[in-house]
């Protein structure tokens, strides 16, 4: 029997187990926080570092002593790791002209004059138009931009894949999770981050199919995959392609 859950959650990296704690120690002289995830199946302490962060997996009964002797004996690689992935990480935004942003996979390039409020991707360029020329209000005025193109966008692709899927969503929201790309709720409801709208169409288009084939199947069972793998044959190379690139994607 296939669980039914209420709401499955693409998260930007691998599903995390709960119960989840934040923790904290010093390894190599310098203060760390990490994440740990404690869960049933687990047999053995892991350490993972991505753009969150260390995060740790143990046993639902490891004692913080063992973990913190795992974390100790690998203190030089956890360190390095987390450089890499702080140097990895883009700097934040300015939000001033000839800065690059995403759109659909290419790099656009913020082009900010004072005007009426107005907005238009030209060629590699998106022209910003605005009153008053200051960051907080172009952040806003391109974040709300975004938004409404992700809303058409997503709404079209959706369209195209829900009769060729036979699947009938009960209704589409633009989410601003911090953590996941996308879910879909056993109400018939899907949310999908509006930051997807950042990335290539083909991305994009796993995402959609990933939470209508829910529609069809609320679990991550074989049967799921093989309704994904119909629309999208290739969805292992995407689907490994969204996980290494996501870090692009989050920026705010
Ligand atoms: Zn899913």
């Amino acid at each position: 029997m296939n669980q039914i859950r209420a709401q499955l959650e693409l998260p930007f990296a691998s599903p995390s187990p709960s119960p989840v704690v934040a923790c904290s120690a010093v390894l190599d002289g310098q203060p760390i926080s990490y994440v740990l995830h404690r869960s049933h199946g687990r047999r053995r302490i892991s350490l993972s570092v991505d753009e969150r962060g260390l995060r740790i997996g143990a046993p639902l009964r490891a004692s913080m002593r063992e973990i913190e002797t795992v974390l100790r004996d690998h203190a030089r690689w956890v360190v390095r790791k987390l450089t890499q992935w702080t140097e990895k990480r883009p700097p934040g935004r300015r939000w001033e002209s000839g800065e690059t942003l995403m759109y659909m996979g290419r790099p656009l390039q913020l082009n900010v004059a004072a005007g009426t409020e107005n907005i238009t991707p030209q060629d590699s360029a998106l022209q910003v138009s605005i009153p008053r020329v200051q960051p907080e209000n172009i952040a806003a005025l391109v974040r709300a931009w975004l938004r409404t193109q992700a809303l058409s966008d997503f709404a079209t692709r959706i369209e195209r894949y829900r009769v060729a899927m036979a699947v009938v969503p009960a209704d589409i929201r633009l989410s601003n999770a911090r953590t996941r790309w996308g879910s879909c709720h056993a109400s018939g409801r899907i949310l999908l981050n509006w930051r997807l709208i950042q990335m290539p169409a083909r991305l994009i288009d796993y995402v959609v199919v990933h939470e209508l084939a829910h529609l069809r199947e609320m679990n991550h069972s074989p049967r799921f995959w093989t309704v994904v793998a119909k629309e999208i044959p290739d969805y292992l190379a995407r689907r490994r392609e969204i996980r290494r690139d996501a870090h692009q994607y989050i920026l705010d």
